[in-house]
């Protein structure tokens, strides 16, 4: 049995693909790829990989789509999207369907291979703790299997956002800037203002979740200029 990670490379783009295969296997990796978006989500369902990387331009089913079927579907799978294009929006709608981490090509092969293994530890640090998070709302969530409990429509989370609510709750005592979530829980080191902005999509996205009212909420909040701080358990007396 072999002991090496296995990766998917889903690119239809030969020349591109053939160089990723060489570079990985060469790095120890066992690789299999996919040369179009339907193949390449088909395998991300039926296979656990250590990470998939991901073009968005691909016949059949584009990167986006396969990102947001593989979140849909509950897997945790690390993704690195490989995008075309470095505009903003493209790399925001990477990471708030669930993306790890983006690459813009063109990219250097060595910073790849590193975007990758940081991944991975990541990946690895933050296996899910098998508990059940409450919080001041009442709301108890199954942080492994990503869902409400003891509600008959629970509400679904994702990774991310599981991910997000524990590091708040477990800091709660004062506020979260942005970059300090970017740096532990996405683990990006130098954050910019499009990561910035991807925090800020994520914790509208979890007030739609738990608060009455997103728009004034109670639990989640903001502290101008400071960061986020989820309303603790212990606040509830005043
Ligand atoms: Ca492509």
């Amino acid at each position: 049995m072999s002991n090496k990670k296995k990766l998917l490379i889903v690119e239809d783009e030969e020349a591109i693909l053939l160089g990723l295969v060489d570079v990985f296997v060469y790095h120890g990796f066992e690789v299999e790829t996919a040369v179009d978006g339907k193949e390449g989500l088909n395998k991300a369902k039926n296979e656990n990989y250590a990470l998939i990387l991901l073009d968005v331009m691909l016949p059949t089913m584009d990167g986006y789509t396969i990102c947001n079927r593989i979140r849909e579907s509950d897997l945790i799978q690390p993704i690195i999207m490989l995008t075309a294009k470095s505009s903003e929006e493209d790399i925001i709608t990477g990471l708030t369907l669930g993306a790890d981490d983006y690459i813009s090509k063109p990219f250097s092969v060595r910073e790849l291979v590193l975007r990758v293994e940081a991944v991975l530890k990541r990946s690895k640090s933050l296996k899910p703790e098998n508990a059940i998070m409450q919080i001041a709302n009442g709301i108890k969530i199954d942080t492994a299997n990503l869902v409400q409990v003891d509600n008959p429509t629970p509400l679904f989370f994702t990774r991310r956002e599981i991910d997000i609510l524990q590091y708040l709750q477990n800091h709660n005592e004062r506020p979260v800037p942005r970059e300090e979530l970017l740096e532990k829980v996405w683990g990006f080191k130098h954050a910019d203002s499009i990561e910035t902005r991807t925090v800020d999509i994520h914790i509208a996205k979890l007030r739609r979740k738990i608060e009455v009212d997103p728009k004034s909420p109670q639990y989640l909040l903001t502290l101008r200029g400071e960061g986020y701080r989820l309303h603790s358990c212990l606040d509830q007396h005043d």
